[in-house]
């Protein structure tokens, strides 16, 4: 049963070990998120929960994920694109449309429209009646691009130099430093949105919403806590356990707790699991943590297994009781 999360840990140490790791996923696992995405704003881009827990925004954010992200423990995936400013790192940044020939921004931007039922040809404004596309020629609703009408040429008529255009000088302008940047000189930056892996979301919502508030108790109690844990037998064979608690100082006092879950009782194979592993291990205590309570075949065979059964509706409620059984 604690396979997955012992692999994971082998795998990827940093989710259990590393404090903003961990906080950041306790904050996911709470709340169900499974995708940070980027939020966009007026002075940048910002990652919500990754803001929220280690106060990271913007490029540092990104750099934060993206090494998560080349780790395995998330997939990006491309969402949008960001301008930013060469010279003041902005990302206020405006498109803007100069006359190619004198370098005026007085233009003006007209687009002719041919409407196929008649053959007029003129320009949009034309056509502009009440919210409608209305042909002034004759008359009727323009309602479908491409089939009642279609865009037949765009140009910019320059009111400084008079020239008219089809292809103006585009600038980009940054309202910060008040710069106008050409095509080349802008950058364009990719914005990504990261994913947790469904195995790996799973298993850190059991770790942060049921195993972490029941190994905290033990930690209380002074036990040094691994989860999962695992303890070697007799046999010699190492056995498994979501939790082990182990105080060296009170005689080698050793603690091993299994918490599982299910959709209405916990049935008695996860008694008869932690039986073997018990056989095998002897630890001071055997706790089973049955959330949200155990089937009455289950306490029946705990009692003969002397497995200390927790019932709890929930992992917060067990471990409170797990704390008075401690006491
Ligand atoms: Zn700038
Ligand atoms: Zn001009
Ligand atoms: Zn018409």
């Amino acid at each position: 049963m604690s396979s997955q999360p012992l692999y994971l840990r082998d795998k990827f140490p940093a989710l259990f070990t590393d404090s903003n790791l961990r906080k950041l996923f306790a904050l996911l696992a709470e709340r169900n998120i499974k995708i940070l995405t980027p939020v966009l704003s007026p002075s940048g881009f910002t990652y919500p929960e990754v803001e929220e827990v280690l106060g990271l925004t913007g490029e540092a954010a990104a750099n934060f994920l993206e090494k998560l992200a080349a780790q395995g423990i998330l997939r990006s995936r491309l969402v949008d694109q960001i301008l930013r400013c060469p010279y003041c790192n902005s990302y206020r940044i405006s498109v803007r449309m100069r006359c190619p020939f004198c370098n005026s921004l007085n233009i003006e931007k007209s687009v002719l429209i041919e409407h196929f039922v008649c053959g007029a040809l003129r320009r949009r404004t034309e056509f502009f009646h009440e919210g409608k596309l209305i042909c002034p020629q004759c008359g009727m609703e323009l309602k479908e691009i491409n089939k009642d009408y279609r865009y037949a040429g765009t140009w910019f008529e320059c009111h400084d130099c008079n020239k008219q255009s089809d292809e103006p000088e585009v600038r980009y302008y940054c309202r910060d430093c008040d710069m106008e940047h050409t095509m080349e000189e802008i950058l364009l930056e990719r914005l990504y949105a990261y994913h947790v892996p469904d195995e790996i979301f799973e298993a850190l919502r059991r770790e942060h919403l049921q195993i972490t508030p029941i190994a905290s108790v033990l930690a209380e109690f002074g036990y040094q806590v691994n989860s999962p844990g695992q303890l070697k037998g007799k046999s010699g064979v190492f056995h498994v356990y979501d939790i082990v608690g182990v105080m060296s100082a009170n005689n080698s006092r050793t603690v091993a707790i299994d918490v599982v879950q299910s959709e209405s009782e916990v049935g008695e194979q996860a008694v008869i699991n932690m039986f073997a592993k018990a056989l095998d291990t002897s630890p001071t205590s055997t706790i089973l943590v049955a959330i949200p309570k155990a089937a009455d075949t289950t306490r029946n065979l705990a009692l003969i297994y002397k497995i200390t059964l927790i019932e709890g509706g929930s992992a917060k409620e067990a471990a409170e009781k797990l704390r008075e059984f401690l006491k």
